[in-house]
């Protein structure tokens, strides 16, 4: 696709890349049959051609209104058209600057910045969070539906957590929403790497990976929020001795992974981003399925594969492979490449969408009959969990449970 950028982003890096992008798209469509918001409004303008010719305009110095904003905020970031795109047009990418002109360009209505305000204050702070998911509890009969649905009445407990004894060691993420909605993810974590031969880690003050306010669009404070988790995992990646940086919700685990092309330009922290991103692993891919005694099948369960482990790491049957194994029934699940609405803060912030693609997913999840409902990243797991009373896991959980022998048939 022709681009006639304007001056005031030709000459820079955000103004090259976005040219580079935007030359591979041919403008086919194909990506257009893959794509969730496409599917349920049918406006080419909420498809990733759409999309881009939108950010095309704006970087050529069309006028930006609210109305682009809108079609750029109902996009999942999903990724789902980049896995299909025949062109590799890395869409991800080139949204990510979209909106960050976008957002310059626009200004939102008093709610929106509220809720935005709001969100960029609360969740990316472990304590924060805690308090406020205590405080939303008390409050639950008061809150609006789509925020009430969230609040999950009580929180397993996360178990024990093995004292560190093995020469193999891996850092691992604490996160920001993580310990609160679900302790028992990292702790599960823990064990089952124990039984391999792995101490699993966790840095003081390693909380949010900062993709929360990045895709917020509070970029800036996004990359500072990445640049405090450099400095928590710094002193233990530099004294060695650390295999990987293990991130137990795939949606964090793609923003880490990106580091180093996101603080590419910042000369203090560009080295340390490329070598946090190279020691970065999604727990799955640090788990061996033969390492996994093989078991024939006791229950069943669905898995939903998480936009940012299908599509943002291009991450396909690991999980599936390792549960197996382990004695899970995989029930098929249609249109598997669909986002579930979960979207980090675009649940929130598009109920509307968010809902009707949750009860699309759901119905598909459930049409094997399976006992349970496994997923790999916090946000999709809470989401789910809301519109259904299946138990709704992360995959760790239901593979600890099994090395451990309590699945129940
Ligand atoms: S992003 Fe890819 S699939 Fe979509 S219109 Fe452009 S070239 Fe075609
Ligand atoms: S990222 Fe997802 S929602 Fe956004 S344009 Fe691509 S397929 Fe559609």
């Amino acid at each position: 696709m022709q681009t006639g950028l304007a001056n005031f982003i030709r000459d820079t890096p955000e103004g090259a890349e976005a040219e580079a992008i935007l030359r591979k798209c041919v403008h086919c469509g194909f990506c257009t049959a893959t794509c969730p918001t496409y599917q349920v409004l049918g406006d080419d303008l909420d498809s990733p051609r759409g999309r881009i010719y939108l950010i095309k305009r704006a970087l050529e110095g069309a006028e930006v209104t609210a109305r682009t904003r809108l079609h750029l905020d109902r996009c999942l970031t999903c990724r789902s058209c980049e896995t299909t795109c025949p062109s590799g047009v890395q869409y991800g990418r080139l949204v990510d600057i979209g909106r960050a002109l976008v957002e310059a360009r626009t200004v939102r209505r008093p709610w929106d910045r509220l809720q935005r305000a709001a969100m960029s204050f609360l969740l990316p702070s472990t304590a924060l969070f805690a308090a406020a998911l205590s405080l939303g509890r008390l409050l639950r009969p008061f809150l609006p539906p789509a925020l009430k649905a969230k609040i999950p009445l009580q929180t397993r407990a996360a178990g024990p957590w093995p004292t560190p004894r093995h020469r193999r060691k891996m850092l691992v993420l604490g996160g920001c929403v993580q310990p609160a909605l679900a302790p028992g993810i990292n702790a599960a974590a823990a064990r089952v790497l124990d039984r391999l031969g792995v101490s699993l880690l966790d840095a003081p003050g390693a909380g949010c990976c900062g993709g929360i306010r990045f895709h917020l669009n509070r970029q800036a404070a996004g990359r500072d929020d990445m640049r405090a988790l450099i400095d928590a995992w710094w002193p233990l990646v530099e004294s060695g001795g650390i295999e990987a940086v293990v991130i137990a919700a795939s949606g964090c685990a793609v923003t880490v992974k990106d580091y180093g092309h996101l603080l590419a330009q910042d000369p203090q922290y560009r080295d340390k981003a490329a070598r946090i991103s190279a020691l970065t692993k999604d727990l799955c891919e640090v788990i061996p399925v033969d390492a996994i005694p093989q078991r024939t099948a006791v229950t069943s369960v669905a898995f939903q594969s998480p936009c940012t482990l299908q599509h943002g790491q291009q991450i396909h049957g690991r999980v599936e492979a390792l549960l197996t194994r382990a004695g899970y029934e995989l029930t098929p699940v249609r249109d598997a490449h669909l986002c579930c609405g979960s979207a980090g803060t675009y649940s929130l912030l598009q109920p509307a969408m968010a809902g009707e693609l949750r009860a699309r997913k759901l119905a598909a999840l459930h049409e094997g009959l399976p006992r349970s409902i496994a997923t790999a990243n916090i946000g999709c797991l809470s989401h789910l969990q809301a519109g259904t009373d299946t138990p709704v896991r992360h995959w760790i959980e239901l593979l600890d449970d099994a090395l451990e022998r309590k699945m129940t048939a």
